[in-house]
């Protein structure tokens, strides 16, 4: 095996939902390419981006799944979900609706996962602070009810994308290694 090769690898697939226009997009294109489209349409093309990074000087890369606006339809599809290890549920801290929605999307998640999944509770567009709808402590405590670990960030000004999807991809090599 790879242990041979001097050197071991891992690939995990991480998926990013929640409903349409939070900035599932905008996070992915943050944390990929340090990009950020004020008016970025409905995903076209890329389903995924390969982030490379090194753990416990292991090669680690994640393969991070973006919907390609299906999640507007409530279509996102099983093969979406298929053999995903780790999972962003993505709200908008200035839409309590989409708030109201992330226990659907646990749900939806957890139908299709059987494996365990290290999942992060993220409120994006803390930028809005002056149109807040969904408090911190709001957020926090969804979170811990359901063993989601939780943060704020916003891809707008780039506040915490980065160790965002990072706490994740480390739990999943803490899951597995
Ligand atoms: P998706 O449908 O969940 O993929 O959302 P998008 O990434 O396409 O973003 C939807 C809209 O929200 C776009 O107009 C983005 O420019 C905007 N947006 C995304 N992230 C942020 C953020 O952190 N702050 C602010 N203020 N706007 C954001
Ligand atoms: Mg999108």
């Amino acid at each position: 095996d790879s242990e041979d090769e001097g050197g071991e690898e891992y690939l995990f697939k991480i998926v990013i939902i929640g409903d349409s226009a939070v900035g599932k997009s905008n996070l992915l294109s943050r944390y990929a390419r340090n990009e950020f489209n004020l008016h970025s349409k409905a995903t076209i093309g890329v389903e995924f981006q390969t982030q490379c990074l090194e753990i416990d000087s292991k090669e680690v890369k994640a393969q991070i799944w973006d919907t390609a606006g299906q999640e507007r339809f409530r279509a996102v599809t099983s093969a979406y979900y298929r053999g995903a290890v780790g999972g962003l549920i993505v709200y908008d801290i200035s839409r309590r609706s989409t708030f109201d929605s992330v226990g659907r999307w646990l749900d939806e998640l957890k139908s299709h996962c059987d494996t365990t999944v290290a999942l992060m509770l993220v409120g994006n567009k803390c930028d809005l602070e002056n149109i807040r709808a969904v408090s911190v402590e709001e957020g926090k405590r969804v979170a811990e009810a359901e063993g989601l670990f939780f943060m704020e960030t916003s891809a707008l000004e780039s506040t915490n994308v980065k160790t965002a999807f990072e706490i994740v991809i480390r739990e999943i090599y803490n899951n597995v290694s």
